[in-house]
């Protein structure tokens, strides 16, 4: 009888983006955006009813919101993951990706798509123009 890869379900782990290990590790960086709609329709904002989204700036988390204006309760929450993001079904368990996080940040174990961007870069580097970045100051 063959034994299971005790380390098979690390392998997703380790393709995850280092700022999904991020933000599963040391929580998401939302800024509010304009309310995207869709989710939770039957709270439209009103007299009593906010509606509060925001985005994630490093994973691009989507999280919506509707809070009762009168008695602060949140009505209504619901988050739209990244394409990649989830861990479902792979065993990973919170520790894991603890130790993960932990091991890149000790250089140990760069992601491979960190890696892949890496060897992308070199082979497609290109000499920045001066100034590209830069546009003139707006007016006011
Ligand atoms: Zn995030």
């Amino acid at each position: 009888m063959a034994t299971a890869n005790p380390r098979k379900h690390l392998s997703k782990l380790r393709e995850l983006e280092d700022g999904y290990i991020e933000c599963r590790t040391r929580r998401h960086r939302f800024d509010p955006i304009p309310d995207p709609g869709g989710a939770g329709r039957k709270y439209q904002e009103s007299k009593s009813v906010a509606r509060l989204s925001s985005r994630c700036e490093r994973c691009g988390l989507v999280r919506e919101e509707a809070w009762n204006r009168i008695t602060g309760a949140i009505l209504f929450v619901n988050y739209r993951y990244p394409k990649g993001y989830s861990l479902s079904g792979t065993g990973s368990k919170p520790w894991d990706v603890r130790k993960e996080y932990l091991a890149r940040l000790n250089g140990k174990q760069p992601s491979l798509v960190t890696r892949q961007r890496r060897a992308a870069a070199k082979t497609t580097a290109r000499t920045p123009k001066p100034n590209a970045r830069r546009r003139p100051a707006a007016p006011g």
